[in-house]
């Protein structure tokens, strides 16, 4: 398929006008049959939060071409942005929303209009410890992102910046090199109708593998990618002591069997998804036989120790990359878990 044409309008909202339920349409015919096939009462809306008119769009279906929304005839519209990533602000404001709800973290993503559309920015609000994560989606001059900022920093415990593709001044780079030793980036990449932010770490001469945000952790500090190991700033101002964010569970006595290990409520959603194949695997190996039974303790087993050694990951870990590597051994498990799990269903 040849690039897809700017001017076609690409992403909608699902179900209203104001609705903040973005999708990507597919662009070839078969997909688009199949998403039509499986959800066959949705509407689609040039929804306000992309930016639109608020008009009903169709979904067009061609063969020979990229399928597109279309607008009613004679509607008007003056949306900016209508290619695949003029949702990408509604997409991560999704994901932050889940990412928090599964780590634990009172939070809240809130889209935030910086004079050219409600897609210029996207803010994470930790609500107790006063933390905050920006994304950054439109290009700020560095006087602008200093004052922003200024503004962000005033009553926050930690400040995160982190910007989408060409939203960086040059000179802003630069200082965040002096001040943090790392800049943090995100782009989004699509899956099926929707899409999801994976974030890295730039140093000067080398960065980190793009990880999707389930590999990151929110700490004292503020946001954690793994890999980086650059300098970190001390915090602008002191971390509020009262109501920390601890990066993973506190290693609690031995239980006897890892399924009793129950993770605190600030575990990283890798823990959680550990320890729930954990779960389901044991459930579905109770009345298999003694074979099975003998795989699934021993992968049990190997399940506690590995969420204990990520229990035991410290901030300077997120840094060094040794988090990444258990992060990746903690993916393999979960993999091996699942498919364990999946020749008993
Ligand atoms: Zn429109």
């Amino acid at each position: 398929m040849s690039e897809s044409d700017r001017r076609l309008v690409q992403t909608a909202v699902i179900g209203s006008a104001s609705s903040g339920m973005g999708i990507v349409l597919p662009q070839e015919a078969g997909e688009l049959r199949r998403l039509r096939r499986r959800h066959p009462a949705y509407t689609y809306w040039c929804g306000t939060q992309l930016g639109g008119c608020g008009g009903k769009l169709s979904d067009r279906l061609y063969v020979d071409k990229v399928c597109h929304f279309a607008h009613a005839p004679n509607a008007s519209c003056h949306r900016n942005a209508n290619g695949a990533d003029s949702a990408d602000h509604l997409f991560v404001k999704q994901d932050l929303a889940l990412w928090a709800r599964g780590s634990g973290i009172d939070a809240r993503a809130v889209l935030r209009d910086l004079g050219s559309g409600p897609g210029d920015a996207v803010d994470l609000r930790v609500r107790d410890s006063r933390q905050r994560v920006r994304f950054q989606f439109r290009r700020l001059s560095h006087p602008e992102w200093r004052s922003a900022r200024e503004e962000l920093a005033r009553d926050a415990a930690s400040l995160d910046w982190v910007f989408g593709p060409g939203s960086a001044h040059p000179e802003t780079v630069t200082e965040m090199y002096a001040a943090n030793g790392c800049v943090l980036r995100f782009r989004c990449e699509t899956q099926g109708v929707a899409r999801h932010i994976r974030i890295r770490a730039e140093e000067a001469r080398r960065s980190t593998d793009w990880v999707p945000l389930d590999a990151c952790v929110m700490t004292p500090e503020g946001l954690r990618v793994p890999g980086a190991r650059g300098l970190r700033r001390a915090s602008r101002r002191p971390v509020v002591e009262a109501s920390p964010v601890p990066p993973v569970a506190a290693p609690g006595p031995r239980p006897a069997t890892g399924a009793d290990r129950r993770p605190g409520r600030s575990t990283s959603p890798l823990v959680r998804k550990v320890q729930r194949l954990v779960d389901e695997l044991n459930a579905l190996a109770a009345s298999a036989d003694a074979d099975v039974r003998t795989k699934a303790e021993r992968m049990d087993r190997e399940a506690a120790s590995w969420i204990e050694r990520y229990g035991r990951l410290t901030g300077p870990d997120f840094w060094s990359g040794k988090a990444t590597k258990v992060a990746g051994q903690g993916d393999e498990l979960a993999r091996r878990l699942g498919k364990l799990a999946g020749t008993l269903k």
